[in-house]
């Protein structure tokens, strides 16, 4: 009996350490690219100007800063003279910029590269907590601070500068380049990138890869990594939320019911919390693990991200330690509006609480919401959606000749980085061109800070000034290799 036992286990530990030897790297042999040279100088002062005009998206009906975006529209052409003059500019929705740069074949698919020109707004009552003015671009400790200076200014700025050196080099695509500069991202891209992808539809321009911001080089991101890991958003969550509401329960405080609005509506929401949608480890965040870090990593996780037959509750529970780790792998609950009561002595007669919910592929809002009824399971609570809900985006090919070319790139300008595909979490503007291309991807050629995503919505907003130069090269190697590469929808045509 023992004997057997024994080698079972001898059996066992050989398919482990088989199946962890051949664990295929996705990392392209590429040599790190010579020099592209870039005026550095000149582009951290194009860029700091760019970061001094505040293009704030507000909400729908609060109106818009209709004069930032015409000055920071009026000062692009000013400092990229040879972009607006070889590509035809469109204005779409009056602010959103579409430029085209035809290419000698026309019959070739294009190239589309997305940023966006709004920011979102500084906190009202947290301008005094910015180490510098969010609207100064101050240049202080190897950094650039400032509104926008991440999302997603240093994005747009990078496309243009390498676009720019490009023209002055004399160079002529083959492919036709698009790039398109949204100008309400942040609340939703309704006007902007929803249109822009509409008007590619309609007429007829076919798309052989998309690349918008949405991922970056992380750093210290996966425990036993040292090595910065690129991560390319190849999908992205969908988003629901869910009103609760209690009515009828109002009275005077001196002889409240056993259980008030309030208290009903509170363990409704204990109730969500503590059941929680359940975890999946598919897709984009099992292809991170497996075909991504996984045969990179040392010989020990090898063996455990080449079994993940056996070793997924193992890495779940690992990534259920952190809240940013276990989005990727559930739908996830978050209240995030509670309303009850104006007056200490009166019971309220209405409490209404809010619920976000972020949903993985292939799960759909009415489902979640159906869900959410079935944990409250309590009749005096009305559940409905508030607003519509939108699915996540369906994954873009990691097996193409595009995904091939974009990750050569990354590995040209920086060559320690595993590129590795990932599910993002929140939105972009990349989303509205899904139904156009199957060779999305979500990548900011900038090395993240651990709190960088923070920051980017939040008090501090800074970039390295050293990535401003990487940024530049990046995009210009990318249209470059885009251009040469034959992609996968080329024969299509
Ligand atoms: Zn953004």
């Amino acid at each position: 009996m023992l004997r057997w036992f024994g080698a079972a286990f001898l059996v066992l530990l050989l398919v482990l350490c088989l199946r962890a030897s051949t664990l295929d790297s996705m990392q392209p042999e590429i040599a790190p690219v010579a020099v592209v040279e870039v005026d550095s100088g000149g582009l951290l002062e194009r860029f700091r100007g760019g970061l001094k005009i505040p293009t704030v998206s507000r909400q729908p009906g609060e109106g818009m800063d209709t004069e930032a975006f015409q000055a920071f529209r009026a000062y692009l052409a000013q400092h990229y003279p040879r972009v607006h003059d070889r590509l035809e500019l469109e204005l779409i929705s009056r602010h959103s910029l579409l430029f085209r740069w035809p290419g000698g074949e026309p019959s070739l698919p294009g190239t589309v590269l997305l940023a966006h020109q709004d920011v979102v707004p500084v906190d009202t009552g947290s301008e005094g907590d910015w180490d510098h003015p969010p609207y100064e671009a101050v240049v202080a400790d190897g950094y650039i601070w400032g509104r926008g200076s991440l999302d997603d200014k240093f994005g747009l700025f990078s496309i243009l500068e390498a676009v720019e050196g490009l023209i002055a080099d004399g160079f002529h695509p083959r492919r036709t380049l698009y790039l398109a500069f949204g100008h309400d991202e942040e609340v939703g891209g309704g006007d902007g990138a929803v249109q822009i992808a509409r008007l590619f539809a309609e007429r007829g321009w076919t798309i052989a890869l998309v690349v918008d911001e949405g991922g970056a080089i992380a750093d210290g991101m996966v425990p036993g990594l040292d090595a910065p890991v690129a991560i390319v958003g190849v999908a992205e969550k969908g988003y629901m939320s869910a009103l609760l509401e209690v009515d009828g329960m109002g009275g005077h405080s001196s002889a409240p019911p056993n259980q008030s609005a309030i208290g009903i509506l509170a363990s409704a929401i204990v109730k969500l919390e503590d059941n929680r949608f359940p975890m999946r480890f598919d897709g984009a965040t099992r292809a991170f693990f497996e075909r991504g870090i996984g045969p990179e990593s040392s010989f020990g996780m090898r063996v455990i991200y080449g079994n993940l037959w056996l070793f997924e509750p193992l890495v779940l529970a690992m990534l259920d330690r952190s809240p940013m780790m276990a989005a990727m792998v559930r739908t996830t609950t978050a209240p995030t509006i509670f309303h009850a009561g104006l007056k200490e002595n009166v019971l309220p007669a209405r409490a209404q609480a809010t619920v976000n919910f972020r949903l993985l592929p292939g799960e759909k809002g009415d489902e979640v919401l159906e869900e959410v009824r079935r944990i409250i399971s309590d009749e005096r609570i009305t559940v409905s959606m508030a607003g519509r809900a939108r699915e996540a985006s369906p994954s873009s090919r990691i097996d193409s000749r595009a995904w091939a070319t974009l990750a050569e790139t990354i590995r040209e300008v920086f060559p320690e980085a595993i590129v590795a595909p990932y599910l993002l979490l929140g939105g972009t503007d990349s989303r509205y061109f899904r139904d156009l291309c199957d060779c999305v991807y979500r990548f900011l050629p900038i090395e993240l800070e651990p709190d960088g995503l923070r920051r980017a919505h939040g008090t501090n907003e800074r970039i390295p000034v050293a990535g401003l130069v990487d940024g530049a090269r990046f995009y210009r190697r990318l249209i470059e290799n885009a251009d040469q590469a034959t992609l996968d929808s080329d024969e299509s045509q």
